[in-house]
C-alpha cells in the first residue's frame, strides 16, 4: 500500500497511559501500519502519494470497545438494529471485542452448541469485518456442559475468548476448572460483575471474582447493577496482577468514579479498561466509548490522553493487538478530532477534559480512510481535509 501522511496535527494522543501524549504536527503510514511521528519535514509526510492535512486537529488512536454485543454480521437482536457496528465507526471505535454471541435468539446452551457458536462467530467476523471494523469474536460461553479438554480444541479452531456469567451453573464458583483450563489454554476469559442481566444467570459477586481469577471483570461497574462498595473495594485490593477491571457506559458512573479512586491508589490504572457493554437493554450508543472516556476524564479527574489510553492501549494489551497506540510499527487505526462547533475549548483534549464529546472528522483503519466527517459526533471547529488520496495499489 502506498505510503500516507497526516500533517498540521494539533496534537497527538498516544494511547499509552504512562506516556499519553507525544511530541510533533506529523505522522506518516506505510503498508497500514504508523511508520513515523514527528515533524513534517523528519516524517517526510509531503512525499507521501497519500495527504491529509489535519488543520489543527487532534490525532487519537482509535477506540476499542471492549464489550460489545456482536452477534451476526451488523444486526443487533437485542435492539433488532441493522448497520449499529458502521455507526459506531463514526464514533471512532475501530475495534470491538465481543462480550460472547449471547443475545443470538435461540442460543444453544449444550456442550456441542455453545463450541459450534464460537467457532462460528470467530469464522464470520474474521471473514468479514462490518465497515471495516475489526470484530474480536467467537467468545464461548461457559456452561455446566463443557469440560477443560474443549479449550485445546477451540484454540486451535482459533477460538480465544470465554465468557462466564451466562452458564447454568448452581454456583458461578463451580465454573473455576473450566476457566482455569480456559487460561492454561490461552483464552482471554471476561466474567459478567454484579446484578443479573440476563434471566436465568446468577449476581456474580467479588467473592466469585476472586475465585474465578478470569482475565476481565466485565462491567465493573455494573451491567446494569453495580457491586455493593464494600465488594468493589475487596476486589481492587484482593485481585490478583493479571485481572483487568473494566467500566462500561451501560453500567452505573457513581461506581466507576468510586473503581477509579480505588485503582489509582492500588497504583493499577494500567488494569482499567473503558467500553460501552451495548447493544443491550441500554441501547445502541455509537458514542458510548467516548462518553465514557469524556465521563472518566471530566469527572474523574484524568487528562484527555490518560483517559483515551484506558479506552485503547489498556484494551489492547489484555487483547494482546497490535493496535491501541499511536506508536511506529503499530496498525494504523486512528481518529483525527477536535473540539466541537460552540465549545468553549480549542482542542479535543480540552473539551473531554471538561465533558465535552469531540467531533471527529476522520476515520483510519489499517491506515485506509473510513469516515471523513462523522455522521454522529457533533461537529468539530476544525475539519481534517484530504489533500490527495493514493492510487490504489496493485
Ligand atoms: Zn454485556
Amino acid at each position: 500500500m502506498a505510503a500516507l501522511g497526516i500533517i498540521n496535527l494539533g496534537g497527538i494522543l498516544t494511547g499509552d497511559l504512562a506516556q499519553p501524549t507525544a511530541a510533533g504536527d506529523a505522522l506518516r503510514i506505510e503498508d497500514g501500519r504508523i511508520a513515523a511521528i514527528g515533524s513534517r519535514a523528519d516524517v517526510g509526510a509531503d512525499d507521501c502519494a497519500g495527504l491529509i492535512d489535519a488543520l489543527g486537529s487532534t490525532a487519537a488512536p482509535g477506540l476499542i470497545d471492549s464489550h460489545a454485543h456482536v452477534v451476526f454480521g451488523d444486526w443487533t437482536p437485542r435492539q433488532n438494529t441493522l448497520g449499529w457496528i458502521e455507526s459506531y465507526l463514526h464514533g471512532g471505535i475501530t475495534s470491538m471485542m465481543s462480550a460472547s454471541e449471547v443475545h443470538l435468539p435461540g442460543r444453544p446452551t449444550d456442550r456441542v452448541g455453545v463450541k459450534a457458536l464460537a467457532i462460528t462467530a470467530q469464522r464470520a467476523y474474521a471473514n468479514f469485518r462490518p465497515a471495516g471494523v475489526k470484530v474480536h469474536a467467537g467468545s464461548v460461553i461457559l456452561e455446566p456442559g463443557l469440560e477443560p479438554s474443549d479449550f485445546a480444541e477451540l484454540r486451535a479452531q482459533g477460538v480465544w475468548l470465554a465468557k462466564m456469567g451466562f452458564g447454568a451453573f448452581a454456583r458461578n464458583q463451580d465454573a473455576v476448572p473450566l476457566v482455569r483450563a480456559a487460561r492454561a489454554a490461552g483464552f482471554v476469559v471476561m466474567c459478567h460483575t454484579g446484578g443479573v442481566s440476563i434471566p436465568g444467570s446468577h449476581a456474580v459477586t467479588a467473592e466469585d471474582l476472586l475465585a474465578l481469577a478470569v482475565d476481565i471483570a466485565g462491567h465493573v461497574n455494573g451491567g446494569t447493577t453495580a457491586l455493593p462498595d464494600a465488594q468493589l473495594e475487596d476486589l481492587v485490593r484482593q485481585a490478583p496482577a493479571h485481572l483487568r477491571f473494566q467500566i462500561s457506559q451501560a453500567g452505573n458512573l457513581r461506581s466507576a468514579l468510586r473503581l477509579l479512586t480505588l485503582a489509582r491508589e492500588r497504583g493499577c490504572l494500567a488494569r482499567v479498561l473503558l467500553s460501552s457493554d451495548t447493544p443491550t437493554g441500554t441501547g445502541v450508543m455509537p458514542l458510548g466509548v467516548l462518553k465514557t472516556v469524556a465521563e472518566v476524564s471530566s469527572l474523574g479527574g484524568f487528562t484527555a490522553g490518560e483517559a483515551w489510553a484506558m479506552a485503547t492501549g489498556n484494551n489492547a494489551d489484555v487483547l494482546r493487538q497490535n493496535t491501541g497506540r499511536l506508536a511506529v510499527g503499530r496498525e494504523a487505526d486512528l481518529v483525527l478530532l477536535d473540539a466541537p462547533c460552540g465549545s468553549a475549548f480549542a482542542t479535543a483534549a480540552a473539551a473531554l477534559e471538561h465533558g465535552d464529546l469531540p467531533g471527529i472528522s476522520a476515520v483510519l483503519i489499517d491506515g485506509a480512510l473510513r469516515v471523513g466527517r462523522s455522521r454522529n459526533t457533533p461537529l468539530a471547529n476544525r475539519l481534517a481535509r484530504v489533500v490527495r488520496l493514493a492510487a490504489p495499489g496493485p
